[in-house]
């Protein structure tokens, strides 16, 4: 791109070798491109960055920092409490950046919220021989906790790190199941259904993860070494997504990019209009929270009652 230094990345979607300067511009470029077109951030907007400490979460941290103030952003980081992950280690580097920009850190973990880490949740309900997986509990709960901190705080929008391998793969399997509404809700535009929830923005969806690695490479992120140890109860139709998608791209580069797209503008033009009729979601009869349309209790009391806790959390 810039004619001077040696290439160094070969960026096979666009067919451009570039430097490491150009392609980190280029990445803060389409970062920033994806932000104006959605309206993701606007200048006057309180974000809560929800950061897991990985390398997604540091490329994140890396450009907001540099496009927003800095008294307008804070991060919430949520510990699982899982032994042998030990993310109190992970999230050493989010403690000392958020010191060093400036930024509100909620370190906050499972723990804290429910009195049970996610190793406590998990023995209860193998106990109890219900055999859900413990992703289900870290999902279910990660957005709780994360969605309480940025209300009642008063942070107007919840960035996440996802990226476009994350956001393709969920498309995919929410279109697989024939979810509409939950594909609709992946769209930058979808409203939130409820005004309890705070709008969540992905302003990463476009950056293949390959990317992410690179940039967090470049700038001397220092890589996690331990894996949850609970990765193998992962879904396993994103597992098996993932693959399929890896091997699509490798035969022809840019195909994620042109799903997603696709999709988008699917989305765009055909379905949007429909999801602006919905009516707010109905409040969870035990805690309060939104919960989805026809069920009385919301996922997060009925899973926490199943291993004999006290579901009563705040929301
Ligand atoms: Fe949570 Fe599952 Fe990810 Fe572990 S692998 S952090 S349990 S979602
Ligand atoms: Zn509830």
């Amino acid at each position: 791109m810039c004619g001077r230094a040696s290439g160094r990345v070969l960026q096979r979607h666009s067919g451009r070798v570039l430097c490491d300067k150009c392609f980190r511009e280029d990445l803060v470029t389409r970062f920033r491109n994806e932000v104006a077109r959605y309206g993701m951030i606007t200048p006057s907007d309180r974000v809560l960055l929800a950061l897991s400490g990985g390398k997604d979460s540091f490329v994140l941290l890396d450009i907001v920092k540099d496009i927003h103030d800095v008294s307008k952003v804070g991060i919430v980081t949520v510990v699982e409490g899982v032994e042998g992950y030990n993310r109190v280690d992970d999230v050493a580097w989010i403690v000392e950046a958020s010191r060093n920009y400036g930024i509100d850190l909620h370190l906050t973990s499972f723990k804290e919220f429910t009195g049970y880490s996610l190793d406590e949740i998990v023995s209860l309900d193998r106990l109890r021989k219900l055999e859900t997986s413990p992703c289900t509990y870290c999902g279910v709960l990660r957005r709780r906790i994360i969605n309480y901190h940025a209300r009642t705080l008063g942070y107007d929008k919840v960035v996440t790190a996802h990226n476009l391998d994350d956001e393709v793969q969920t498309y995919l399997m929410n279109l697989l199941r024939g979810d509409e509404g939950r594909l609709i809700q992946n769209h930058p535009l979808s409203s939130t259904l409820s005004r309890y929830f705070i709008k969540r923005v992905k302003p990463l969806r476009k950056i293949y993860e390959w990317e992410t690695s690179a940039y967090a490479f470049m700038r001397g992120f220092k890589f996690q070494e331990a894996e949850c140890p609970y990765i193998r109860f992962r879904p396993t139709l994103r597992a098996v997504l993932r693959d399929y998608l890896y091997e699509v791209e490798r035969s022809k580069p840019g195909s994620l990019l042109r799903v997603l797209e696709a999709i988008d503008s699917y989305i765009e033009k055909e379905l949007l209009k429909k999801a602006s009729n919905l009516v707010e979601l109905p409040q969870c009869s035990v805690c309060g929270s939104p919960t989805a349309y026809g069920r009385s209790v919301c996922v997060l009391c009925d899973l926490l009652s199943k291993i004999g806790v006290n579901s009563r959390l705040p929301f």
